[in-house]
């Protein structure tokens, strides 16, 4: 049996520990805090909420990985959310459905024209991800000839348009005159922590996977999908140490991590954990305020209320600021899920993205950028429910960018590396390092941040990291 060591145990370093014990390695999982999950924690109270992953997308992936371990009888059960999400202005909502003919129906009201132009925009985006997102998703990332000998397996005129996309923003333009309905494309750049106006339109293919995939819930919140790996871990024989800080060096051909010696290393601390930040970039993090409210809500399970300028929040956010007039994300998993909440009760988790912490000073600045978050969270779900008093809504905790850098993430960046500009995303760390049997997973290497792709790079991890023990 040859020896492999995981350190972290966030969703990537999850599945790598799983898919090689499975394959028949002794695996070992270094975690340096008290729990599994990395960002996917969660809080238990009266009401069960995620502090971190919400939404599920690309459900196959995760039930793939359980496969794969032997674990299907450990999966918590997926439920598919019929509105996938609702996006409202001041007077105005749009809804979203898994239903395209029902979500065309919604964006009627934004003007002439508008359905149609979603219409073909979700047309557009299928073929993005077919050119761009498929060859991107099926292998490891290992250079730019064997991506673009994949791309060009779907054909040139797949490929070419490949190559003409530009950003986001410029492709919402192309489909949308409303701004509202701009606003609604613009915003899957957030699920990597970029900005429309600079990251790569190829981001077209995350609306796309929600339409034909679904937007899922796993029941009883990510929370039970972390304790589900666990569960598998211990079946499957992997000693799991907590409070361990890991660290990998190489001594000649020889991988070591603690005092012990190892044959591979999976490291799904980010890539940079240990570096100066320097010049580079960070992708956005983000502040979550964590609330009960004292009877349940009509709120739907992902309710996002928009900001009044897009523009505007992105170049504070890249500034270092707290938008002025955030865009707010509302998750209330009792919608869907009566396991989350008791009947009279509702939990809510807010979040309103923020910058990416570059100094002591931004980290001292929290406290208070923190109190007038909370009060924009409240005010707008009071705003949504006339009637709602204040001395209703329980605040039961608060996340900010300190809490996540103390776990590890690069100034508490949810995303790490940040995919801004045409090729922005192949920079990515890569999964394979330059020293030999150490890989990476996680969500600041290949293929990006989010549960699904994270479980990705644990697998291709797992894959590279067991050719290499084969000596293949
Ligand atoms: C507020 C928030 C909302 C989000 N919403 C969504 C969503 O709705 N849907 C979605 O798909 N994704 C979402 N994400 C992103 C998603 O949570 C992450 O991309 C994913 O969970 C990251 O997994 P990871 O494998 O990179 O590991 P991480 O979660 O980053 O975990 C890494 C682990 O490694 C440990 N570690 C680090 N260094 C060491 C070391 N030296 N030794 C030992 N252990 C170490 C850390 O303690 C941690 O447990 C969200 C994230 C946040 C924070």
């Amino acid at each position: 049996m040859k020896r492999v060591a995981v350190i972290g145990g966030g969703f990537g370093g999850l599945t790598a520990a799983a898919e090689l014990a499975h394959a028949g390695h002794r695996v070992t999982l270094f975690e340096r805090s008290s729990t599994l999950g990395g960002k996917a924690q969660v809080l238990d109270a009266e009401v069960t909420l995620d502090t971190g992953p919400t939404l599920l997308s690309m459900p196959d992936v995760v039930r793939a990985t359980f496969e794969r371990i032997g674990a299907l009888d450990l999966l918590p059960r997926f439920h598919r959310l019929p509105l996938q999400a609702r996006y409202s202005w001041p007077g105005r909502t749009f809804d979203c459905f898994e239903d395209l003919d029902a979500t065309l129906a919604s964006a009627r009201q934004f003007g002439d024209g508008e359905a149609t132009g979603l219409d073909r925009f979700y047309a557009e985006a299928a073929r993005i991800h077919r050119a761009a997102g498929e060859p991107y998703l099926e292998a490891p990332f290992e250079g730019l000839p064997q991506f673009l000998a994949r791309a060009m397996k779907r054909g040139p005129g797949a490929f070419m348009a490949g190559l003409q996309l530009g950003t986001l923003d410029g492709l919402a333009a192309r489909h949308f005159r409303s701004p509202e309905l701009r606003q609604f494309v613009n915003r899957f750049a957030t699920y990597a922590g970029a900005s429309p106006f600079h990251a790569s339109a190829a981001f077209a293919l995350i609306p796309h996977l929600e339409r034909a995939e679904g937007v899922h819930h796993v029941e009883g919140g990510m929370g039970a999908l972390v304790r589900a790996l666990h569960l598998a871990l211990g079946r499957l024989g992997v000693d799991v140490q907590f409070g361990q800080h890991a660290r990998w060096t190489a001594h000649r051909k020889e991988l070591v991590v603690g005092d012990a010696p190892f044959d591979a290393v999976v490291v799904n601390a980010d890539p940079f954990a240990d570096e100066p930040l320097g010049t580079r970039e960070l992708a956005l993090s983000g502040y979550v305020a964590l609330l009960q409210v004292q009877r349940r809500l009509p709120l739907a399970h992902h309710h996002v209320v928009f900001g009044g300028d897009y523009a505007r929040e992105f170049s504070e956010l890249f500034s270092g600021e707290i938008p002025s007039d955030p865009t707010l994300y509302f998750c209330h998993p009792a919608a869907t899920d009566q396991t989350m909440a008791p009947p009279n009760r509702s939990g809510v988790f807010a979040m309103v993205n923020a910058p990416a912490l570059r100094s002591e000073a931004d980290a001292a600045a929290w406290p208070a950028r923190s109190a007038v978050l909370l009060e924009k969270c409240i005010g707008a779900l009071l705003q949504l429910h006339p009637g709602l008093r204040r001395d209703e809504v329980l605040v039961l905790g608060q996340r900010t960018p300190v809490d996540l850098a103390m776990r590890g993430a690069p100034g508490g960046s949810i995303y790490g590396f940040l995919p801004h500009g045409r090729l922005g995303t192949f920079q990515r760390p890569r999964i394979r390092s330059s020293t030999p049997g150490v890989f990476f997973s996680g969500g600041s290497t290949h293929p990006g941040g989010g549960v699904p792709l994270v479980m990705l790079s644990g697998h291709f991890a797992a894959q590279l990291a067991h050719a290499h023990l084969e000596g293949v």
